[in-house]
């Protein structure tokens, strides 16, 4: 590149940084929303290569997934700061133009940045960033009008990795699309996640022959098979090279230790000890508002996230015990896929001797599955109080919080009625 071009480059950039920012605080002004992700849009549109060139002299990590990317990458960030600062991203803002935004900030900075990535836009984003670290765990049905099918988004990171080899990759061993992808470059960190939803994962992804599944291993035929872990979830610790260590995490639930042995590979892999990332890990407490107990019309509610079968299969061990009652918030808005479908592969059989309440825009989709389930519940299309009789004192002051899963568009409609994202990054 001539100097004259160089300058000209440079001077786009920043003229395309200064409009996304007039565009954030317009959005802001106008109470559309914190303005990050227009920012970030506006920004690409005046400089289609800004991402490229805001990441040029800082080191990347990628965290995608289908399940578990934001909590992998809050925790993987809170490992990282121990060590200095570093830039991320905000839950939900996982596509190119959150990252351009939070990027824009700090354009000529060299501190890393720790993004979670939508699985679908992740081969885009290693085109201008070929020497990034990539953190993968698990690839499921989600959102399928949007994602498509399991096996399609597999082949395009293989692609992707393989057009780019000097990649580094922290992989899930248990989910044998990410093993056959990943598997394509020649340095890969593998851990022993687990992955107890196995549906989308019956067929071998390089052969199509049915995989071979006992406890701990998977493989094929044709040679596909688990690799050897260096680090693996075991109960609640998790083992590797250095030795082995309790998790003790402040987060409930099997998925979360997976996604923090996940993260402490990763930290590991940037000189961050076992030790100093599970200390860090055990100060996160909640992610974008999940897990949080708020109090809406005189009841406790603990908020969770649940938007698909693989985040279901997970749920049902991080629930009150039956016959603790629970809140189910279902919408298919764009964010949550469109197709409510994925409600017939969730065994909902399991909340069998607890009663259910039905609510979100597609309360009665989610009240048909039950009915199949045979699952005792009460439709209630609009929680406002007064609440359904049959809840009882459930989640009154001085009780147990009453337990809600919403999917994506449901749980940030509770987080707003029930005083907004009040998470500290
Ligand atoms: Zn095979």
């Amino acid at each position: 590149m001539s100097p004259h071009s160089r300058v000209a480059s440079g001077l786009r950039l920043r003229t395309a940084i200064g409009l996304g920012a007039v565009a954030s605080s317009l959005s802001r002004a106008l109470r559309r929303g914190d303005g990050q992700v227009i920012g970030g849009r506006v920004v690409l549109s005046a400089c289609p290569d800004a991402f490229g060139r805001l990441t040029a002299r800082r080191h990347v990590t990628f965290v995608s997934a289908t399940n578990g990317k934001t909590t992998t990458t809050r925790l993987l960030a809170a490992a990282l700061r121990t060590a200095g600062p570093i830039v991320t991203n905000l839950s939900g803002a996982n596509m190119p133009a959150g990252m351009v935004s939070v990027l824009a900030r700090t354009p000529d900075s060299q501190t890393p940045a720790v993004f979670e990535a939508d699985e679908t836009y992740l081969p885009g984003l290693l085109a201008q960033t070929p020497s990034a670290t990539v953190v993968l765990g698990n690839l499921t049905r989600d959102q399928l009008d949007r994602v498509g099918e399991v096996a399609m988004v597999a082949r395009r990171w293989r692609t992707a990795f393989a057009d780019h080899p000097a990649l580094a990759a922290v992989a899930n061993a248990d989910d044998p699309h990410v093993v056959w992808a990943a598997s394509v470059l020649p340095d890969v960190v593998w851990v022993g996640a687990g992955q107890p939803w196995r549906a989308d994962a019956a067929c071998c992804p390089e052969c199509g022959a049915v995989l071979r599944f006992d406890d701990t291993d998977w493989s094929c035929g044709c040679g596909l098979r688990r690799p050897e872990p260096t680090w693996w979830l075991d109960g609640d610790h998790v083992a590797g090279p250095s030795g082995r260590y309790r998790l003790d995490l402040a987060l409930p639930g099997r998925a979360n230790r997976a996604n923090a042995v996940l993260a402490l590979a990763a930290a590991a892999r940037r000189g961050v000890t076992p030790e100093r990332a599970l200390a860090a890990f055990r100060e996160v407490a909640s992610v974008g508002g999940r897990y949080q107990v708020r109090e809406y019309a005189g009841r406790r509610l603990r908020l969770l996230l649940g938007k698909n079968p693989a985040g279901w299969v997970e749920m049902f061990d991080v629930l009150a015990p039956a016959p603790a009652p629970v809140i189910i918030a279902i919408n298919a808005r764009a964010a949550d896929g469109r197709d409510p479908s994925w409600l017939w592969d969730v065994p909902f059989e399991r909340l069998a001797g607890r009663l259910v309440v039905a609510t979100g825009e597609r309360c009665h989709d989610l009240a048909v599955r039950l009915l199949y389930a045979g699952v005792r519940h009460v439709v209630a299309a609009d929680l406002a109080a007064p609440w359904p009789q049959e809840l009882g004192d459930a989640g009154s002051p001085g009780g147990p919080p009453l337990d809600l899963v919403a999917t994506y568009t449901a749980f940030r409609d509770w987080l707003r009625r029930t005083g907004g994202d009040t998470d500290v990054r």
